[in-house]
């Protein structure tokens, strides 16, 4: 079996077109574009390249952004600071903070420094809460881009048996909640699958892997999954991001596409619906803040 490519970057243009469309209408009406504020602290060079990323189809959807850039000896105070600016500039809508940071710096605290209306990244308690009981005001972006990879290709995820390798606050553990919940009205990325989360003392990940009419692979772990551990016929959605001899790989070994029904590859795969679920975010955000 050869699997079919579950595109990322082909489905978030798409779905950036739309985002551009909605952006323009609300222009004609008189509305401020979608604002977002990246904030990037210190030199790491992947950080760099996501935010610039992140700031170039913000720009090609006509929403506006910023880049705050601080050196890495920033206090805490200070980003703090600039954190409070951004909550009360009116054309700021979402505001991004670039992880990791510093070491000097409590990541949590910029969390929750962050005014929840602004998190387009659903980083904030209150939001990962709002998630967790089913009322979202926004989706964190990776899950969400995973969500919508697979059912904008017409793969249902209700009744499936799903297994997520990993259960990071980032990707494995708010996807987990997205994929088991019911799907309502207050809760369209809900997904009614039937969710197994796998990490580093799941014994057998083998045989928990095996049983995935879905795997999606977010370990960070390159080769991890091997195609002796996928179903024939799975779907496979590969989010690691990892950095091998300067290339870009994920968590899936080479092989896999020979077991799976659908596989996304890296790059071109989670990373770009990422992106794309960032700016579904913003424009939320300006739909809230501006009406
Ligand atoms: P993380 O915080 O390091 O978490 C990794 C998770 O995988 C942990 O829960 C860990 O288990 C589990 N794990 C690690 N090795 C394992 C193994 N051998 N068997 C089973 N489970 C294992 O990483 P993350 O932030 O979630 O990111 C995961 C990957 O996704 C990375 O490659 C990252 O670069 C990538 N990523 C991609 C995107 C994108 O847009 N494409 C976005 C975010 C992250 P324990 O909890 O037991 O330690």
């Amino acid at each position: 079996m050869t699997a079919k490519r579950l595109d990322g970057k082909a489905l978030g243009q798409a779905m950036r077109r739309e985002f551009a469309a909605r952006v323009a209408d609300r222009a004609a009406a008189g509305k401020r574009p979608p604002g977002l504020a990246a904030v990037l602290v210190g030199d790491n060079p992947a950080s760099h390249v996501y935010v610039r990323n992140k700031r170039k189809a913000c720009e090609e959807a006509g929403m506006a952004s910023w880049l705050h850039q601080l050196p890495t000896d920033t206090t805490q105070a200070q980003l703090l600071d600039l954190v409070a600016r951004l909550n009360a500039d009116p054309a700021v809508h979402g505001i991004l903070v670039q992880l990791p940071l510093p070491k000097q710096i409590d990541e949590d605290a910029v969390i929750r420094a962050v005014t929840p209306l602004k998190d387009v990244d659903c980083f904030h308690p209150e939001n990962v809460g709002l998630v967790v009981t089913g009322h979202p005001r926004y989706y964190p972006c990776t899950p969400h881009g995973v969500v919508r990879l697979v059912e904008r290709n017409g793969i249902g995820w209700a009744g499936k048996d799903v297994v997520v390798v990993g259960r990071s606050n980032i990707v494995g553990k708010p996807l987990a909640v997205m994929l088991m919940q019911k799907r309502t009205a207050a809760n369209p990325a809900g997904c009614d699958a039937t969710v197994t989360v796998a990490h580093t003392r799941t014994p057998d990940l083998a045989g928990v892997c095996r049983r995935a009419d879905v795997l999606v692979a977010a370990a960070g772990v390159p080769g991890l999954i091997t195609p002796d551990v996928v179903k024939p016929g799975a779907v496979v959605v590969d989010v690691g991001t990892n950095s091998v001899g300067g290339k870009l790989v994920g968590d899936v070994a080479p092989g896999v596409d020979g077991v799976a029904g659908w596989l996304s590859p890296v790059p071109g795969g989670v990373g770009p619906m990422t992106i794309t679920m960032l700016l579904d975010n913003t424009l939320r955000a300006a739909e809230r803040i501006d009406g």
